[in-house]
């Protein structure tokens, strides 16, 4: 049997964020991964500057030998509409690729890490968690993404509610696709369907394109992708050849979440806890978030994990993310049509309230963790 204090579940940036911390606090932390680094994750890959900042990235570093891409402006439309240029004339976000930038924070933390186990058997013995029957821990941290085996322990009997499902697909474009892409690098396309309840994307990443469409409602996101891939066609927008396919995911919106956080010795993370950013999705800053407030309530927590130590941990997402659970807003969806319509056509809404406080989180203040 392996030993260690903390047991993380998952590398991608919130374990990797949480790791960071704790590792740097002297504490005996283990990160165990069912996948192998460098692996890939199914995200367009867009990082607002606040992500930069949290991690302290150093984009220098960073873009030595790994794609980096500035974003200075969006193109923006009601799908199948003709796009709207918004320029900011500087950064206001990068794109990176998630196989890299996952790697390179994991590596960057110092964790000691178990790749290639995948987390199937959790069970609680005299206060310490036994997992896999071959790793003993005190405390334990869900990382796993929205499917993580921990969320499930902390939720035994949970139906979520209001997740949003997309699907994307990252590829090389090779000399003559890249030369007649019509999509720039410096300013991703974002396309809105009516109802606003979901959107997709094209996002140039350098050599690569990422391609990718998300919707609130399950059942609608096939045909949602049907009609964003035709849009792709008449555009002359390149796509995929066989064998590469696109591949879906899902996760959770804070606001609509009501996952439990918190248990004796146990909490969750960046998706698995659902924390992602309404309207956009944005689900790394969340995730980085998330990691380093858990460590600092572990730290502060001494060796007490009990559920009344970490409960505070519940209370900080409560306070820098919102309330949560809430219920879906009931707009009829021919206002809601006839409203994006015009609304998309404003240059001020499409500048000040979609881009910057939608998708950019300009209002949003950087976290204060204790150092
Ligand atoms: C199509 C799509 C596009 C997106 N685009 C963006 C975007 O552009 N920008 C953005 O900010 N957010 C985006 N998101 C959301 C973002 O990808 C997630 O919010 C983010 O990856 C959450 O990070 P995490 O560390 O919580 O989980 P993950 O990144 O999912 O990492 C979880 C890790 O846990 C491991 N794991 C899972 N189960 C087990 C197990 N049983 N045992 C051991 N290990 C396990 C996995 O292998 C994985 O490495 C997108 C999501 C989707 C689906």
């Amino acid at each position: 049997v392996q030993r260690c204090e903390v047991l993380i579940v998952g590398g991608g940036p919130a374990g990797s964020s949480c790791a960071t911390r704790l590792v740097q606090a002297g504490v005996d932390v283990l990160l165990v991964d069912r996948a192998r680094f460098p692996r890939d994750k199914v995200c367009a890959g867009w990082i607002t500057p606040a992500v930069v900042q949290t991690v302290g990235l150093d984009l220098q570093d960073y873009a030595r030998s790994r794609t980096l891409q500035a974003f200075t402006g969006f193109r923006t439309s009601r799908i199948g509409r003709r796009p709207r240029l918004t320029d900011f004339h500087r950064i206001v976000s990068y794109g990176i690729r998630r196989c890299e930038f996952d790697e390179y924070l994991l590596q960057r933390s110092g964790v000691a890490t178990l790749q290639d186990e995948s987390i199937v058997d959790i069970r609680r013995d005299a206060g310490f968690w036994i997992v896999n029957d071959r790793i003993r821990a005190r405390m334990l941290v869900g990382a796993g993404g929205h499917f993580c085996p921990v969320s499930r322990v902390l939720n035994p009997h949970h139906a979520d509610r209001g997740t949003i499902v997309a699907q994307e697909v990252e590829f090389a474009l090779d000399a003559s696709a890249a030369a007649h892409c019509p999509i720039e690098g410096e300013r991703p396309e974002l396309f809105f369907w009516p109802d606003l309840a979901g959107y997709g994307w094209c996002v140039r990443k350098g050599a690569f394109l990422n391609l990718g469409a998300g919707r609130l409602t399950p059942s609608e996101l096939p045909p949602a992708i049907r009609e964003f891939q035709a849009m792709l066609e008449r555009r002359g927008i390149p796509q995929p050849r066989a064998p590469i396919k696109w591949k879906g995911h899902a996760y959770l919106l804070n606001q609509f979440a009501r996952r439990r956080l918190v248990a004796d010795g146990a909490l969750l993370i960046g998706d698995a806890a659902g924390l992602a950013l309404a309207p956009s999705g944005e689900g790394i800053l969340a995730a980085v978030e998330s990691g380093l407030m858990a460590a600092d309530v572990i730290l502060a927590a001494g060796s007490d994990y009990s559920q009344t130590r970490l409960a505070a941990y519940a209370g900080h997402i409560g306070s820098r993310f919102g309330q949560r659970a809430r219920p879906a807003p009931a707009v009829p969806p021919w206002l809601t049509s006839a409203a994006s319509t015009m609304l998309l056509n404003l240059p001020w809404f499409t500048r000040r309230i979609l881009i910057e406080n939608g998708f950019l989180h300009t209002r949003r203040t950087a976290l204060k963790v204790a150092s």
